[in-house]
């Protein structure tokens, strides 16, 4: 049996040694791609893979009729629109994430980036401080959990609404839970976005969604830029002279967004979330969890 390794990104090599550990003890091989630039790299590496690890690498179809002796994926992270499930039913693959792992990293960096917006990107002017602020949590799982929790040492009065989640859980956590996003974008000056990107979230933070936020409204996105409608947001930003974006997943449209909207708008170069040397030291994937098989 082999594993494949396969990240664009790599592991930490801690990470990588205990991956390697756990994986010669079950009495399999281990094979390493990393920092790959070609597509054909990884096409190549899966040919004789039984299983393969990655981070954000993409798996779509053409990898999956490359991969003839896979039988398992395993997305070492949360967001999983990097494979294609339903070819991997297809090819009768199983695909696994691990969500709640990256999550209070990706909280920690969502209450910084809100910080350093209401800062005014410490341009050296007076910016405003959270407490008292209303911040809505849109999607209330794993990382949506842990910005609530931090945000209230902040001071803030939390909303959250997630289409799945019932309400009883979010109040439990003394944050008020509503009805729709439409309510929640309405109520809140500060939104959080924690939801998937899924066929039926794409595109879904557009200019009708986003026009309603109150007065200095900061949108802070750390899920994936595809939710966003990056058409609507540029016109609302364009209208509202008071509407900030900050963002972990840099828009298509970046070079026009820092142009037009310099001291509203705010990317990081390339995803940080799960940046941090706790999470890329990790050494084994703990608790997987189960997306697609047949
Ligand atoms: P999660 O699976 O724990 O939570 C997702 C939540 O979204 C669930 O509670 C679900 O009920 C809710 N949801 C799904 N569809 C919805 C909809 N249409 N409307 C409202 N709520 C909906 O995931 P998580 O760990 O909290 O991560 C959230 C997202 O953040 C991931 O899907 C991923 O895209 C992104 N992420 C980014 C980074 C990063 O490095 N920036 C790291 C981890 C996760």
């Amino acid at each position: 049996m082999k594993v494949l390794i396969a990240t664009d990104k790599p592991f930490a090599k801690v990470a990588v040694d205990g991956i390697r550990k756990e994986v010669e003890a079950a009495g399999y091989e281990l094979a390493l791609l990393e920092k790959y630039t070609e597509k054909a790299q990884l096409l190549d590496a899966v040919k004789d893979a039984n299983a393969i690890i990655i981070r954000s690498d993409i798996i779509d179809a053409e990898v999956l009729d490359a991969a003839k002796e896979l039988k398992i994926v395993v997305r070492a992270g949360a967001g999983y629109d990097n494979v294609d499930l339903d070819a991997a039913t297809a090819h009768n693959v199983c695909v696994m994430n691990t969500p709640g792992q990256n999550s209070n990293a990706v909280a920690e960096l969502a209450l910084g980036m809100m910080v350093y917006a209401v800062r005014n990107f410490y341009n050296g002017t007076s910016g405003t401080e959270l407490m008292g602020k209303k911040l809505g949590i849109h999607a209330y799982g794993n990382v949506g959990r842990n910005v609530a929790r931090v945000a209230k040492g902040f001071g803030m009065e939390v909303y959250a609404y997630d289409a799945f989640c019932p309400k009883e859980v979010i109040e439990k956590d003394g944050v008020t839970a509503l009805d729709s996003a439409e309510e929640l974008y309405k109520a809140c000056q500060f939104i959080s976005l924690h939801i998937p990107a899924t066929a039926e979230t794409k595109n879904s933070i557009n200019y009708a969604l986003l026009k309603n936020m109150p007065k200095g409204a900061l949108l802070v996105n750390t899920a994936r830029k595809e939710v966003i409608d990056e058409a609507g947001l540029a016109l609302l930003m364009e209208e509202r002279a008071d509407f900030k974006y900050v963002t972990d997943i840099m828009p298509a449209a970046h070079a026009e967004f820092a142009e037009k909207f310099a001291g509203r708008y705010f990317s990081t170069p390339k995803k940080m979330g799960a940046q941090t040397a706790e999470l890329t030291s990790m050494p084994v994937l703990l608790l997987p969890s189960r997306l697609s098989a047949s």
